[in-house]
């Protein structure tokens, strides 16, 4: 493959990746394209015409011309020869009613005139593009956002999270800047381009020829260096995931840097990381503002070579046109070079603009594994039981943490599980809601396999509190309301009052109106709990899970979270794991987990009476 034929195939690469993004996007505002487009035309003939006004000027200062012109009519010869003759004409009568002076001033005046609409043109060419641009990038973070909520719960793991935040905020952000700010030049700049050539043909088509043999070999060079651009713009932004994912790492973990001293090994760990980052932006912006001195001196070499062939064709008086117009054709051909600029840094810029889209594309294409059935069952309420059959999983298919396991939950039972932490209790508890698909077994609800269920339906059969109470900086009202499409105050205030919530929340300033601020740190573990509970009430799932729920509490208000717990409990089937044992004493069924295999299962007075793991887990809390 010949040199130029490997830069032209980049460069269609580029192109096709490009009008592949544009294709999906700017459907929804064609209509500022058309308009966009329109102004865009509109301006670039204004600018011929403004131009065309040096002629008649520039003969008149060295007085070129003494032909006497006569008025043609339209189509008593080419277009091209009755317009410059007929502005001639004008000219002339303007020379013989008001003087030359006069003459040149109203020209001056003409030429002002027409460049203010030109501009106007621009003005309006840009102000029609903007909203599509800004449009464009409020749809991508949307999009973005959306599916970052679809996604399953195992697509973030933590050290992901900061780097979908930096591909939300950094790539979106670097798309604006290089395509969405590129697409105005594309979309101005082509249209200037052909306009003015269309132009210099009309004019002499011997030189335009000249001119367009000259263009590729600039462009050519101008491709080499794009080349590695986009690659290094992807590095780039990959170490700007790393650097999110540290500073959100250290923003959920300050509490631990703090107390174990840790902070210099973080800071190296971050400034490391943050160099790692300079140097690729370094080389990255080094080379993206290669593109501008590089047009800079390959349009001015284009010109002076042009001049050159130009005058010498003048001078030797071979030439069609004479010395005022070859002036106006390079004013043209001048105004040809600066779009042909912008044009090559606008395809620099989306050379990274591209290497951010491929990024975001990573989450918008990221497959869901989690999907409804293409039938679903219609389940809208629990009647039967749970099973668990012979399921087995792992995060790693290959590294199983659930082995085999099989259980069932006759409705209105409460099954509990207890084992040391890490055996897979809480693994066990997330297959429910299909947090995680199992790899091999099944889990059906009143005997349909859960994943032949909407997703929508199953969970809405289900409540979680959890550990760790997750709410939202928003009212009490608002955290209690979050899982119902509507609910009373009245039905609110009765679903706190089981939580034990009602008093404390009465006991704020506005009460159930009160902002719980940030994450809810303004409330101790257990109010936060508490909230927790009167939202899965509120719900009123008939299947409850609660992993641990009471385990990060002080033994004070472990009484009170265990008290509202046993009312929502009652009546609902319950899958409960428990830290603290003596909390699932009356449990229907105790499964005692180990290593992710159930080892035990019995009833408490059974499993004591086994003398086995239970015995020894009892044995090493009485201890505590
Ligand atoms: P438990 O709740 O009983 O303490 P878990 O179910 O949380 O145990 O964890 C069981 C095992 O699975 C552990 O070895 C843990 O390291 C692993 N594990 C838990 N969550 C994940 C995850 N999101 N990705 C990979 N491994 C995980
Ligand atoms: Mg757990």
């Amino acid at each position: 493959m010949s040199k130029f034929a490997f830069h032209n195939h980049i460069f269609c690469a580029l192109m096709g990746d490009f009008w592949k993004i544009l294709r999906r996007f700017v459907p929804p505002y064609k209509k500022y394209l058309f308009l966009n487009i329109l102004f865009n035309i509109l301006a670039a003939v204004l600018t011929l015409f403004s131009f065309a006004v040096i002629i008649p000027i520039l003969e008149m200062l060295f007085k070129i011309k003494d032909a006497t012109y006569v008025y043609m009519p339209v189509g008593s010869a080419s277009l091209k020869e009755v317009a410059f003759n007929n502005f001639y004409y004008y000219t002339q009568e303007a020379i013989a009613a008001f003087g030359p002076s006069a003459t040149l001033a109203l020209l001056g005046a003409l030429l002002v005139v027409m460049t203010a609409l030109k501009t106007g043109a621009t003005y309006l060419s840009s102000y029609f593009v903007i909203p599509m641009r800004s449009g464009i990038v409020r749809d991508i973070r949307n999009y973005l956002y959306d599916k970052a909520v679809v996604l399953p719960i195992s697509f973030f793991t933590t050290a992901r999270k900061g780097d979908v935040m930096a591909r939300m905020s950094g790539d979106v952000a670097e798309i604006e800047n290089s395509i969405m700010a590129s697409l105005d030049m594309l979309f101005k700049n082509p249209v200037m381009i052909a306009v003015c050539l269309t132009m210099m043909i009309i004019i002499s088509w011997q030189l335009t020829l000249f001119v367009l043999l000259l263009l590729p070999i600039a462009g050519l060079v101008m491709g080499r260096v794009g080349k590695r651009l986009k690659r290094k713009s992807l590095e780039g932004q990959n170490q700007w995931g790393v650097l999110m994912s540290n500073i959100e790492e250290t923003l959920g973990g300050l509490r631990i840097i703090k107390a174990f001293n840790a902070e210099t090994k973080v800071k190296e760990r971050f400034h490391r990381e943050n160099q790692r980052f300079y140097k690729l932006s370094n080389t990255v912006a080094r080379r993206q503002s290669l593109a501008h001195p590089m047009s800079e001196f390959l349009g001015t070499l284009t010109i002076a070579i042009v001049l050159w062939f130009g005058g010498t064709l003048i001078l030797s008086g071979t030439s069609s046109i004479d010395a005022p117009t070859f002036i106006y054709y390079m004013v043209i051909f001048y105004s040809i070079i600066n779009p042909a600029k912008e044009l090559s840094k606008a395809m620099y810029s989306i050379q990274k603009g591209l290497a951010s889209m491929e990024r975001v594309d990573k989450i918008l294409n990221a497959r869901n594994p989690i999907t409804d059935p293409r039938d679903p069952h219609d389940i809208k309420s629990l009647h039967g039981r749970i099973k668990y059959d012979d399921v087995t999983f792992g995060y790693d298919p290959a590294v199983p943490v659930l082995k085999n396991v099989s259980f069932s939950i006759e409705p209105g039972q409460t099954v509990a599980f207890v084992g040391q932490s890490g055996s897979g209790k809480s693994t066990l508890a997330d297959m429910l809601p299909r947090f995680y698909d199992v790899n091999r077994g099944a889990i059906t609800v009143d005997g349909v396999d859960v994943r032949d269920m909407r997703v929508h339906d199953l969970r809405s059969l289900m409540g979680n509190v959890n550990q760790e109470a997750i709410l939202f900086n928003d009212t009490f009202y608002n955290n209690i309301t979050f899982g119902v499409k509507e609910a009373t105050m009245e039905q609110v205030v009765a679903a706190a009052r089981i939580a034990n919530a009602h008093d404390f929340i009465m006991a704020s300033e506005e009460g159930y109106d009160t902002n719980i601020g940030d994450r809810g740190c303004k409330l101790s573990g257990g109010q936060r709990q508490r909230i927790s509970i009167a939202r899965a009430i509120l719900k009123n799932p008939p299947i409850l899970i609660l992993d641990e729920a009471t385990s990060a509490l002080d033994s004070e208000s472990e009484k009170l979270v265990q008290e509202a717990l046993e009312r929502l409990m009652k009546d609902r089937t319950t899958l409960v794991i428990a830290h603290r044992l003596s909390t699932i004493r009356n449990a229907d069924m105790i499964c005692v987990l180990h290593e992710g295999e159930i080892v035990e299962r019995g009833t408490h007075d059974e499993l004591i009476a086994l003398n086995g793991f239970y015995t020894r887990l009892v044995e090493m809390q009485s201890m505590a």
